[in-house]
């Protein structure tokens, strides 16, 4: 989980000051340093730290806060609020060019994740109504270039390419030609990286930003490097100058010190955070969205936004009136479960839930492997025993329990769980019938 063990360490000495009726100067200052700790244990950046802590302690035992009726709840707010002003505030959106094409850059170390997020962009983009060309701008790292050429065809974005021999201006250049005359309106250039920040590197790329002018240079770091992360974000800035910073494998960073770091060392945006491997692993940095997380209290809007995206408003109008007619069968049950599947692990999910977080994910596991089970059982039956379930008898069941690698005690239980949803959907409906029915005597 992300942040995990800073959000555990952070609610748990929150969670202490909740439940005292009153508190002092005393608590105050005992909840703080168990704070500052978590931060630092978290790799936050010593001076940011420090910062923060001294921020909230002159707002926590001011007078508004200690003589309210619910001063562990104003503390908590107040630590919520600073650390979303510590991440940037206001979620920083990508310049777009008022004459297209946009043209954004994207640098970083080797091994960051600018390739693939590269891919992940042009395919965001996309979705967004946009027509994204990639150029393969990377032609010192072994593969770079092919692998480009994937993404891109798994986002069916189109990528230009001129092998490994001409030097980046070069490339850049033909490849902005190209997207002019194939009317892209956003070009995205994938540049090379090293290992290590040096000279070489650093005057490739001015030269690459002095000759193609980029709306947005974008930094890619690793947040697992910690504050590294950080200090490359610090020298980039300094020696070329970017607009943002894409934070990747937030996913797998359970400290977190990067993501709270980089905003205020470097003065520059984190403006997405990848958070897996996969091509739509890749979202938009919003600060009080984190800041919530963080502290347990949920992402509500993430996970809204998230369901809209992945539900298809047809197919939902199209389920509603099944419900009503009771056509409801096993192959809308698994569309709905692909339908879920497609919002991302279970896991990140129910992260986004206010009040679930910590160790109650850690049970998650078990029910994800559920799910596949549900799936593959449904996906044992004939189309005809889908459609009409009754049909499915017990020899029926053997075969199904048989063909998906379960039990016949599994397929039992989801035939009995199915029928109860169909019963329960059916009391919706009659629910539904009789409140219209009241609507008409009106
Ligand atoms: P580049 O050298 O900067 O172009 O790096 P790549 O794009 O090749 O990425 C390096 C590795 O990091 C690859 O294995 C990617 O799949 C992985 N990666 C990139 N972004 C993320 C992320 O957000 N989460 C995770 N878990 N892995 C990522």
């Amino acid at each position: 989980m992300v942040f995990e063990g800073l959000a555990e360490k952070l609610q748990n000495t929150l969670k202490k000051l909740k439940g005292k009726g009153k508190l002092t100067e005393k608590d105050v200052a005992e909840a703080m340093r168990e704070v500052k700790l978590a931060l630092l244990e978290a790799d936050v950046n010593f001076k940011v730290v420090k910062d923060f802590v001294q921020k909230v302690k002159e707002r926590a035992v001011g007078a508004e806060v200690l003589e309210s009726l619910t001063p562990g709840q104003q503390i908590i707010k107040i630590v919520n609020e600073e650390l979303t002003e510590l991440m940037g505030q206001t979620q920083s959106k990508l310049t777009f060019a008022s004459k297209p094409p946009t043209v954004i850059m994207l640098v970083g170390l080797q091994g960051a994740g600018k390739t693939t997020t590269c891919g992940k962009l042009a395919g965001l983009l996309k979705k967004q109504g946009k027509r994204p060309l990639l150029i393969a701008g990377d032609i010192y790292r072994p593969a770079a270039i092919k692998q480009l050429q994937v993404v891109g065809g798994q986002v069916e974005v189109p990528v230009f390419t001129m092998g490994d021999k001409m030097s980046p201006v070069d490339i850049a250049k033909a490849g902005f030609e190209h997207g002019v005359n194939h009317g892209n309106d956003v070009i995205i250039i994938d540049t090379a990286g090293r290992l290590h920040i040096n000279e070489e590197l650093m005057e490739e790329l001015q030269n690459v930003k002095s000759t193609i002018k980029p709306h947005e240079i974008l930094l890619v770091v690793d947040s697992m490097t910690g504050q590294d992360a950080v200090n490359v974000a610090e020298e980039f800035n300094g020696k070329l100058g970017i607009d943002g910073v894409v934070l990747t494998k937030l996913d797998g960073d359970t400290r977190g010190g990067a993501a709270l770091s980089v905003r205020s060392v470097t003065h520059k945006p984190i403006k997405f955070v990848g958070l897996g491997e996969k091509l739509e692993d890749l979202e938009p940095f919003y600060p009080d969205r984190m800041a919530s997380r963080i502290l347990g209290m949920g992402d509500v809007l993430s996970l809204i936004e998230k369901a809209q995206a992945s539900f298809d408003a047809e197919k939902a109008k199209d389920l509603h009136n099944k419900i009503k007619t009771q056509q409801f069968t096993f192959e809308d049950f698994l569309e709905q479960l692909q339908q879920m599947k497609n919002m991302g692990p279970l896991s990140q999910i129910l992260e986004m839930i206010p009040g679930v977080g910590g160790k109650q994910l850690k049970n998650l596991e078990v029910d994800e492997k559920e799910l596949l089970h549900i799936q593959a059982i449904i996906q044992s039956m004939t189309r005809e025993e889908r459609l009409n379930p009754s049909m499915i008898n017990g020899s029926r069941r053997k075969r199904i329990a048989l063909g998906s690698g379960t039990t016949v005690q599994q397929v039992n239980r989801l035939m009995k769980q199915f029928e109860q949803t169909r019963k329960m959907m059916k009391q919706f409906t009659d629910m539904e019938k009789s409140a219209k029915k009241g609507g008409k005597f009106k």
